[in-house]
């Protein structure tokens, strides 16, 4: 199993890990850990010939799956595609999921779970630059 470590925090951030992904097997949420309240992000791995063991769906949050390592095939309701390393698949509310590793390595993915319609601005309509000395 996964153990979630809490590397630091500040009033302004928290910094936690999974730890490394190469040998990461299973799946870790990590909103409890971050103490996030825009999305919930987990952390997942399927070994070959492996799919979650079951389908599901979600009300009010969309999904965006994020394929970091490995490939597969990924089903909505009736339709299935391939996936792969790189591959990004935002999935609606209100319909039914998953995803099966078919390479000889596992697949390591990320899903950002937030709430459907929740995004206002974003990037530069919501960032500005400011003024900071640089200590890194
Ligand atoms: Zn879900």
């Amino acid at each position: 199993m996964n153990e979630i470590k809490v590397l630091n925090s500040g009033k302004k951030f928290s910094h936690v890990s999974v730890g490394n992904l190469h040998v990461f097997e299973g799946k870790q949420f990590v909103k409890d850990a971050t103490g996030a309240t825009s999305c919930e992000i987990s952390f997942g791995t399927l070994p070959t010939g492996a799919a979650v063991p079951f389908f599901h769906s979600h009300k009010e949050n969309e999904e965006n799956y994020i394929i970091l390592s490995g490939a597969g095939k990924f089903q909505v309701d009736d339709d299935v595609f391939d996936i792969e390393e790189g591959s990004v698949v935002r999935v609606a509310t209100n319909c039914d999921r998953n995803l099966k590793c078919t390479s000889t390595s596992p697949m390591a993915y990320i899903c950002i779970q937030a709430k459907e319609g929740s995004l206002g601005g974003y990037t530069m309509t919501d960032a500005e630059i400011t003024e900071r000395q640089n200590m890194l």
